[in-house]
């Protein structure tokens, strides 16, 4: 194939190459994540200069050699310069985008990741919710998209939709006052998180960071996503030590 496409996308990474060049990473609707060159992109005369920063969401004309691709030209709808108001904004974001690069495949489907990035994002920059609310909730949403998450909506021994105050790790999912003394992992959770896991597992991505929670219910939930989180991302993320750190 070669000639130009056009995407809608966003920088999920950017890289230096030399003095002039940068390499980017697009999440995009169409294609899923590519990889593309940006000729000239680091001077400071570029339209490409900030065009190719990350969390920079827009319309890429990319150029599809034999076996690259270079950045023609964008059209940017958001830059989310916002970000860079805190550095705990900063060390959030990079994190949201390297989990997304984490889960994100080339030429797959990954417009409900991209969907969620750009949600998450947009909630990061309007501050409305706790940064680490929105990090649990997009961890357990980007879990929830690629199929790998626990059943919270009944009992995972007997099926029951009531009294959900348990959850088990070996089981998968919750479980009911009833079946709390036969599961071995057995571990008390408040309605509150149930309720919580459920709204994130079936909500639209639109509707996500619409709630927060007590410190009780917070730490409850870390513990049943971090642990799932930990099961699906088998490798270090570097922006994770700078998250450790705040
Ligand atoms: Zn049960």
């Amino acid at each position: 194939m070669n000639g130009n496409i056009t995407v809608t996308g966003m920088v999920i990474s950017s890289r230096p190459i030399g003095e002039t060049d940068k390499r980017v990473t697009l999440l995009t609707v169409e294609n899923g994540k590519i990889s593309a060159f940006a000729k000239g992109a680091k001077k400071p005369t570029s339209s490409l200069l900030a065009a190719t920063n990350p969390f920079v969401f827009g319309e890429f004309e990319l150029y599809v050699g034999r076996s690259s691709m270079t950045i023609v030209r964008a059209n940017i709808k958001n830059y989310f310069n916002e970000i860079q108001n805190s550095i705990e904004s900063v060390y959030f974001g990079s994190y949201f985008l390297e989990l997304a690069d984490f889960f994100a495949k080339e030429n797959n489907d990954d417009r409900d990741v991209l969907k969620l990035l750009y949600q998450t994002i947009r909630a990061l920059c309007k501050g409305s919710i706790p940064n680490r609310l929105i990090r649990l909730i997009y961890e357990f949403k980007m879990l929830v998209i690629n199929g790998e998450y626990p059943n919270c909506f009944e009992c995972s021994v007997c099926g029951s939709k009531e009294n959900l105050t348990g959850f088990s790790f070996i089981n998968n999912g919750c479980v009911c006052s009833e079946c709390a003394g036969s599961v071995r992992d057995h571990m008390p959770l408040d309605t509150s998180a149930v309720y919580t896991l459920q709204y994130i597992t079936g909500s639209s991505i639109e509707k996500l960071y619409t709630f927060t929670v007590t410190d009780k219910i917070y730490e409850e939930l870390r513990l049943v996503i971090g642990c799932y989180l930990r099961m699906s991302v088998d490798v270090t993320l570097n922006s994770e030590a700078f998250l450790k750190e705040l």
